[in-house]
């Protein structure tokens, strides 16, 4: 089964990526089956890709006796994240937030097929701004337009390309 990659443009202000686990970032249930978690591939190197700037927060429907085995899996790899959410329903999740005075839209959401690769890429765009903050926040090469991609094949090889967005 080979999944459609999913590519997002993003904005250069800080985000919170909400990521599921089983499935998703690591084998469907692994916790249960194999003993041990086991992340799916480039699951890994896209979290340590996610800018110290963003947060990093888990949603799982993993019941309280396996969060802290979860918790060390996570930090024996070295995977920043603020905090897990366990205990959730099985059902969608369903993100909610307000559009940017400047049109930008902020809830974001991705669909990939269980264990299968983590294919997300995702391209900042600087071009893309919220009118709520000053000018200052942004980097002066910001205002140029970058877009700079992301993934974590591109990681993998430290190869970030760079391209200007203006027309
Ligand atoms: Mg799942």
């Amino acid at each position: 089964m080979t999944q459609k990659k999913a590519k997002l443009t993003l904005s250069p202000l800080g985000k919170t990526w909400l990521l599921d686990l089983d499935g998703t970032v690591v084998k469907h249930n692994g916790y249960k089956i194999d003993g041990h978690d086991t992340f799916l591939e480039g699951a890994r190197e896209f979290l340590l890709g996610i800018p110290e700037s963003d947060s990093i927060v888990f949603l799982t429907s993993r019941q309280d006796w396996c969060i802290p085995q979860t918790e060390e899996f996570l930090r024996a790899a070295g995977i920043r994240y603020d905090r897990i959410i366990n205990n959730l329903p099985y059902g969608e999740r369903i993100v909610v937030n307000d559009r940017k005075p400047s049109g930008l839209e902020v809830s974001v959401a991705v669909n990939l097929d269980r264990d299968q690769p983590f294919d997300l890429e995702y391209e900042i765009d600087g071009s893309l701004r919220s009118h709520s903050l000053p000018s200052s926040f942004f980097s002066s090469s910001s205002s140029l337009g970058w877009v700079t991609s992301h993934s974590w094949r591109s990681l993998r090889t430290s190869s970030l390309s760079f391209r200007n967005s203006m027309p």
